[in-house]
């Protein structure tokens, strides 16, 4: 029998999961980040506490191995791999300071012009004094993987679209060349691709087997995509989380920085999708968990609420309406809290539909399958709302965890080996 192991650095904790030859899980375990002041010591403590959790006797059947971390997440490393200062985190804003140099550089609405992509915060990086040191520009995946393969220098394309490398024609644009900035830029692999047998010293000590590969990997989200199932032009994954997240599978790249829409490359297919700041942060506010539960079980989703919001916390939304001013709307309130419920939800329902319409009228394929992640996934009320909204089938992903996908993305790579 053969495993693959997806380990997931997110945003709240590492977690690993192996898989056997038929994509069913075997084994998972869970490393949550409490109080961290290392990030580097942290995430490799992960590491190894993740895979010391796999038993022996399966980390010896372990085919391949992949890892995805934070989008934008990056650090440097001096030419031995030992980062030469803290990374910076996907959510660090400090290259905001940047945008105004590289927005002259980079094309006009180009995604590496936000304050979190890892290009801002490269740019940002070059005046720590610590940077004389940097040999390599690693994102926090592609360090990982390092520590288990030995390279340096690697990366894959999910990570590298927000350091500016272009998926299309797979290489870094002469603009970005022009910078010259002193440090090597990872060499870009398709996610998946084998890189390299795991190093003897990391098999020896964990118990792998010597000719165990470690495959380039990811993002987060983009795994959570690839655990979902979707795999055809027009399905589409949402998240029903603290915000609402769009990724429609498309044969067409879509790009609006508009509406802050972008495409990462997915072999030949392309996902485009776009986050509003509605969904459950807005639920949340006004009800338990368990009042959602209940409360949800009572709406008669047979009639349509004539309640018209747009539910926000603050005032603003990018997509699908861009309008950093757009206020929230959430008048007139009933008394009855299953009412005002349901035209939270089905207003909700009406934002996902009009965000899956602007993707296709932007040009991605048309719309055939909604596969739902996030905490208002399992809400069934919600999901018969929503499809009388988008038309077509709305169901529960079976599996939404970003280790399933990086798993998956372990065993394609291990067979792309076997089948070459
Ligand atoms: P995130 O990871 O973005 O913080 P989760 O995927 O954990 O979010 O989902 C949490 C959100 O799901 C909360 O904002 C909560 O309001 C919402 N939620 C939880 N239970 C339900 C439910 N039964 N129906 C709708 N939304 C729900």
């Amino acid at each position: 029998m053969t495993f693959y192991l997806g380990i997931d650095f997110g945003t709240s904790g590492a977690r690993a999961i192996v898989i056997d030859e038929e994509a069913r899980i075997v084994s998972q375990m869970r490393y949550p980040w409490a109080n961290v002041t290392n990030w580097v010591n942290c995430w490799k403590d992960a590491l190894w506490g993740l895979i010391e959790g796999i038993s022996q006797e399966w980390r010896r059947e372990v085919g391949a191995i992949a890892i995805n971390g934070t989008s934008s997440t990056i650090l440097l490393t001096d030419a031995a791999g030992q980062p030469v200062d803290a990374p910076l985190l996907y959510n660090d804003p400090r290259g905001s300071m940047m945008l105004k140099d590289l927005s002259s550089i980079a094309p006009p609405n180009h995604t590496v012009l936000s304050a979190t992509s890892s290009l801002a915060k490269l740019l940002w990086m070059q005046q720590l004094p610590t940077f004389g040191q940097a040999r390599y520009l690693l994102h926090q995946a592609d360090w990982l993987a390092f520590l288990l393969h030995g390279k340096l220098g690697i990366s894959d394309y999910h990570n590298a679209l927000k350091l500016g490398y272009d998926v299309e024609k797979l290489q870094y644009p002469e603009w970005l060349e022009k910078l010259e900035i002193p440090v090597f830029l990872p060499q870009v692999l398709a996610p998946g691709t084998p890189i390299s047998e795991i190093s003897p010293e990391i098999a020896a000590k964990f118990g792998f087997s010597r000719d165990c590969l470690v495959c380039a990997g990811t993002t987060d989200s983009i795994a959570a995509f690839l655990a979902s199932g979707a795999k055809l032009p027009g399905e589409a994954v949402t998240s029903l989380g603290s915000t609402l997240v769009l990724k429609l599978l498309s044969r067409t790249r879509v790009e609006d920085a508009r509406y802050g829409i972008y495409s990462h490359r997915l072999g030949d297919l392309w996902l485009t999708g776009g986050a509003s700041n509605t969904g459950g942060a807005v639920l949340k506010k006004f009800f338990t968990d368990a009042e959602l539960v209940s409360l949800s079980q009572e709406i008669d989703v047979s009639k349509v609420s004539e309640l018209d919001y747009y539910p926000l916390l603050k005032e603003g939304d990018r997509f699908p309406i861009n309008d950093p001013h757009l206020p929230p709307r959430l008048e007139p309130r009933p008394d009855d809290p299953k009412e005002f419920l349901h035209g939270l939800l089905e207003s909700m329902a009406r934002i996902e539909a009009q965000g899956y319409e602007l993707l296709q009228q932007l040009g991605a394929d048309k719309l055939s399958y909604v596969y739902t992640a996030g905490g208002g996934a399992a809400n069934s009320t919600w999901t018969t709302i929503r499809s009388r909204y988008l038309e077509v089938p709305v169901v529960a992903s079976n599996k939404t965890e970003a280790a399933y996908g990086t798993a998956l993305l372990a065993m394609q790579g291990s067979r792309i080996i076997c089948n070459s």
